[in-house]
Order: C-alpha cells, then structure tokens, then sequence
C-alpha cells in the first residue's frame, strides 16, 4: 500500500479502476473516476494559483467530492479542511479566518453560510454546475508530484467541547493507520461494503472511511442521518462494516424500521466517539445482532487508539465489567495513564490523564505553537486531555476530560464518578456535574439536573441521595435544574458553557 494520500488514489486507480469507491443515494463513483477526477482538481487548483501547503476547504454534506478535493489536494501538495455544516455563519466565518483557504468548495444549500469573503478571501466554487465548469477547464492528466509521507495533507478541527476548535494537521502518515486498523481490527478487506454516517469534515467520518477505502474497498457516504435512512442504505448496500457515535447506534436500535430491515449483511458496528451507556450498548447487542467493537480515539490521534474487541463483549460472562472500557491500547503504540499530582504513571486503577505515544500523533496545531508545545510533549507522547484509569490486564477505562475534573480542598474529583451516581437517580433524566468556586475549598461540586418529565425532584433530596453512595467531599453542595444540557454540535455536553457564569470574574477555570 502507498505511504501517501495522493499515491493510494493513484494506486487504486490503477488496480481496481472499475471497483465501486464511493456511492451516496443513486450514484457510485468508481476508484478510476475518483482519480481521474481527483487529477482534474488537481490541475484546477494549480491554475488557481494554488502550492504546496496551501489550504483548500469544503463545506459540505457527506457526498465523493470530498475525496476529489481531498486526493485532488494531496496530488498537488495541498491541506484540505474540513468545514462543519452545523456551525453558524460567525463560527464557520472564524474557522476560515484561522484555517486561511485559497479556494472553498461549498454546497449550493451552505453558500449563506460561507460570510461575505470579500476580495482578498478565498476563491470560492459552488459545487454543481460552477464546480464542473471549473474542473473541465483543467487538463486531465495527473500533475505527478511526488509527496512526502510525513506532508499535511489534511486539518480537521476539533469538536469543540473544551474550548474553540482547534485545527489538527495530520500527515498522510497520521491517517494511513487507519487501513492497518481496518485489516488488522475490522477484518475489512476489498470486499468490504463501509457504511460512514459520521461527517467527513470530522476524524470519524474521513478517517474511519479510509479503514476500508484504503484497502479497496466500498464506502457508502449518509448524507442525513435518519434512522430509517441508515437503515435502507445498509439492506440496499448490502453494507458490512461500520462506525457509529452512541446517538446513532441508539437511534437504529430504537427506529420503528429496525424490524422490517434486513441487517443479515452487517458483520461489525463499531461505536465510539463519546461515552457509550452500557444499558445502551446491551440493547443495541441485542437488537442489531453484530459483532459490536468499541474504540475511543481523537481528531488529534488521526482515529482510534483503543480498541474493545468483540470477545470482549459478553454481558454474561465473567468478565461482563469490560462492556465499561474502552478496550486496550492498538498493538502499534504506546499508551500511559498519567497522575496530574505527581506526573508519574497512575497505578493500576488510579486515575490520570491518556498519554499516546503513536505515529498517528498529528505533528500539531495550525498556528497555534504553545498549544502544540502543551499537547506534544518530550519523548513522542501526545497529551490527551483525557482521564481514565487502567485495570491489571491494561484495558482502558475513560472517566472524564480533565480539564473537568474538580479540586475541592485539594482532593481531584472526576465528575463522571459523581454522574454515574447521580444517574441511578429514578427521576434524573441527564445530568453534567461541574466545578464552581468556593472561597472555602478553591471549588465545590454543583450538579446540573434535567428532571424526567413530570418528575418533583428536590435538590436537598438529591444531594442526600449522593450523601448515601458517596465520600462527603464528592456530594454536589448545590443543585441546579434545567431543561436541557447544552450541547455542541457533535452532542457532547458543553461543560465550559454551563461554568462560565459562576466562574465570570473570578479569573479561573474558564474552560
Ligand atoms: P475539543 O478538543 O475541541 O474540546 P473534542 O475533544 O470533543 O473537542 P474530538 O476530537 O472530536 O473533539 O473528540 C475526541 C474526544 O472524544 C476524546 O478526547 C474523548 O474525550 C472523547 N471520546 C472519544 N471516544 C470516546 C469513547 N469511546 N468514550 C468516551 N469518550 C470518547
Ligand atoms: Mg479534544
């Protein structure tokens, strides 16, 4: 297999140029055509003027002209960046000011989005009609440029769930794991049918699709996510694999069209991305009937670096309590749990932060060197900003993002443990417990509560439930009810939004 982006387009091109590449509703685009038209936007871009590390956007649905741009880019040395249809004109707007593209690809249905660019901004091609006269233009031939492994090739930003998006620069090398992974983990190979209903402009939807895409294999692209949508697709396409965020493999598990769907295709779902529920999870088992493998990865890891293999999900067995982890790290790196206090390894079950020591580590992010100097750190390891802890036979159990964690009175306090109780609450419906200042102990516990519909939740009540099931130190002190948690467009709990009234002023903790 090629050690570049532009050279496994090529290569699959070559070798299998009739074979399905990418297929969304009616249409399938074969690996000869995706090359073929990837040259063409190669060629475009040169004449627009556009080298080596110049960046290229694309704001879009899923749909294949994601990997013309992208395979495109790569053959000329260009970054592709991925835009995130769900954000609002000013977060889209800040993105391109941070990310600076020569040229946008844009959806026809996302041009308002794009802000005015004005003369000095980007050249921006509406896909349809303006894209196709713009590729036309260009020659077909392959420019040919020869690419380094350990180029960029792509920057994808950060969910946003601690603070802004970040963009993280990944080299061809970075996300050419992700095949390894696909063979090594999925057991996918170029019979593969690979359903991606996670965005592209996100690591779970570009580079999960590269597991099987990279070996040859045949993506079908979700452009809406609609259970009974999903559904059809995998009947129709026969589908074998996939990759699903829990809110998706809880919407197909609980779709009125589940039983009318034929799944017999479907080999392996593999789910991560946030915290799974293990109730969740035992349902999804039985409704869908595959094998289920649980991963945990980052846009700043290029995809996965655990994994949950499917003998390990048996909720019957001895060894049930695994459903709860997010499996071991992949045999190709290094992974280390490490104590905030003392910057040692944490023991066996203590917790600390996910260290990654990996050839998937993005080489950092674009334009902002202290951040990259924080997260990068001396001897190859990655700081994830995550916190778990590690059993005896070193399967990884996530707890928290530490940048959640509370200190109150000095003693570390991961919220999730605190959720996890809280939850076992019969009129809590969801629940986000975060760090609030104390001028007594630095910062206390406060839980934020959306009551189950019709419920008559008590705060003293609650704190009093917590008080039986709980060190003293761990209980909210205070209480707040709400109606929803507020949540990022990925649908991960915006902690920093629910803090940062009670921490405005105090100078602190703003994230
Ligand atoms: P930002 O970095 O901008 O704050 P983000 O961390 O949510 O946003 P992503 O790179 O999309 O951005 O998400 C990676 C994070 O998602 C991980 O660091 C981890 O906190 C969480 N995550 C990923 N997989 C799992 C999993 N299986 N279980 C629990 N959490 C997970
Ligand atoms: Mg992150």
């Amino acid at each position: 297999m090629s050690a570049t982006l532009s050279g496994l387009i090529r290569d699959l091109g070559a070798a299998r140029p009739a074979a399905p590449a990418v297929s969304t509703g009616g249409q399938t685009v074969t690996f000869g055509r995706l090359d073929e038209r990837s040259s063409r936007v190669a060629q475009a871009l040169l004449q627009a003027g556009v080298g080596p590390q110049d960046r290229i956007a694309v704001l879009d649905k899923n749909a294949p002209t994601f990997y013309e741009v992208t395979f495109g880019a790569a053959k000329v040395g260009a970054v592709t960046v991925g835009l995130n249809f769900r954000l609002a004109t000013p977060e889209i707007a800040a993105i391109v000011a941070d990310a600076r593209p020569r040229v946008v690809v844009v959806a026809p249905e996302f041009r308002a989005l794009l802000a005015d660019v004005g003369p000095d901004g980007p050249r921006v091609v509406q896909l349809g009609e303006e894209y196709e006269a713009w590729l036309a233009a260009a020659p077909a031939e392959d420019p040919g440029a020869e690419a380094d492994p350990d180029d960029v090739v792509l920057q994808l930003y950060s969910s946003g769930t601690t603070g802004r998006p970040k963009g993280a620069m990944l080299t061809s090398a970075n996300l050419l794991f992700t095949p390894r992974m696909g063979r090594e983990f999925y057991g996918m190979g170029p019979e593969t049918v690979n359903l991606v209903p996670s965005p592209l402009f996100h690591i779970g939807g570009i580079g999960y699709s590269l597991t099987a895409m990279g070996l040859g294999g045949h993506t079908v692209l979700v452009r809406d996510v609609d259970p009974a949508g999903v559904l059809a697709l995998i009947e129709r396409h026969r589908v074998t694999h996939t990759f699903l965020v829990p809110a998706v493999v809880q919407m197909l598990a609980e779709s009125p069209a589940l039983p009318g769907t034929d799944l017999s295709s479907l080999r392996r779902i593999a789910y991560g991305g946030a915290p799974m529920g293990e109730t969740q999870l035992l349902k999804a088992m039985a409704l869908l009937g595959c094998d289920f493998m649980g991963v945990y990865g980052m846009t700043e890891t290029a995809g996965s670096v655990t994994a949950l293999a499917p003998d390990d999900h048996d909720p019957r067995g001895p060894r049930a309590a695994l459903l709860r982890s997010v499996g071991r790290p992949l045999p190709w790196l290094d992974l280390r749990v490490v104590d905030p206090t003392t910057g040692e390894d944490a023991p066996v079950g203590g917790v600390g932060e996910i260290w990654v020591r990996s050839g998937q580590n993005t080489v950092g992010y674009w334009g902002l060197p202290e951040l990259t100097a924080e997260t990068l750190v001396e001897g190859g390891w990655l700081r994830t900003g995550d916190a778990a802890y590690l059993d005896d036979e070193g399967y990884v159990y996530m707890h928290d993002r530490m940048k959640d964690m509370v200190v109150s009175g000095g003693e570390n306090i991961y919220p999730a443990e605190v959720e996890n109780v809280l939850y076992a609450h019969p009129e809590v419906l969801e629940v986000a417990v975060i760090g609030v200042p104390s001028d007594r102990w630095g910062e206390t516990v406060k839980a934020v509560v959306v009551p189950r519909p019709g419920a008559a939740l008590d705060a003293d009540d609650l704190i009093a439930f917590a008080r039986e099931r709980l060190a003293h130190y761990k209980c909210p002190t205070t209480v707040d009810f709400a109606g929803e948690l507020p949540r990022n467009a990925s649908g991960k709990v915006l902690k920093k939004v629910l803090r940062e009234p009670f921490w405005a002023g105090v100078g602190r903790k703003v994230n």
